[in-house]
């Protein structure tokens, strides 16, 4: 019982001491967008590039907060890049529904939001991101885990926006 907490606890280490795709993008032509969760003070900056096929190009992330919130964001980026806007929606929506959060405002569309996580595409498996599933034992610390990808789906949100018109 210990020993896959344990992991998982190294695997949460590994990614706060060496967070993946850290850094910034120079915006425009990148989109920013900035997240932040003050019951804790975490704070997750998305960098976004994307393509003509609406692929996530290249990702980094940025901020500071405690080690749930910049771990989770660490996995998040190295999840989604190199996916589609879809794809990276689709694995927010397996994400969130692995720390049971339903939230209506969350993919813009919603229409997947309540699809249960057997019909997701078997392709987008979470990975390292299953090492956050004890978060859900500490409900006060789901909003830490949840910051990155509520961020990057805001991010989806304004790129697409722009790109539209
Ligand atoms: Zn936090």
């Amino acid at each position: 019982m210990s020993g896959l907490e344990d992991l998982y606890r190294e695997i949460i280490l590994d990614h706060y001491r060496s967070p993946r795709n850290k850094g910034t993008l120079e915006a425009p032509p990148a989109h920013r967008t900035e997240g932040f969760n003050p019951l804790c003070g975490d704070e997750v900056v998305v960098y976004l590039a994307i393509d003509d096929d609406r692929r996530i190009a290249d990702i980094k992330i940025d901020g500071q907060g405690c080690s749930i919130s910049q771990s989770s964001a660490s996995m998040m980026s190295a999840a989604v890049k190199g996916r589609t806007i879809e794809e990276a929606r689709e694995l927010t929506d397996t994400f969130k529904a692995m720390m049971s959060i339903h939230e209506t405002d969350i993919g813009g569309d919603g229409s997947e939001a309540d699809a249960p996580t057997e019909g997701v595409n078997a392709e987008l498996k979470l990975g390292d991101l299953e090492a956050l599933r004890g978060v859900v034992k500490f409900p006060v610390r789901i909003k830490c885990a949840t910051l990155s990808w509520n961020t990057l789906n805001q991010a989806f949100d304004e790129a697409v926006q722009t790109s539209d018109t």
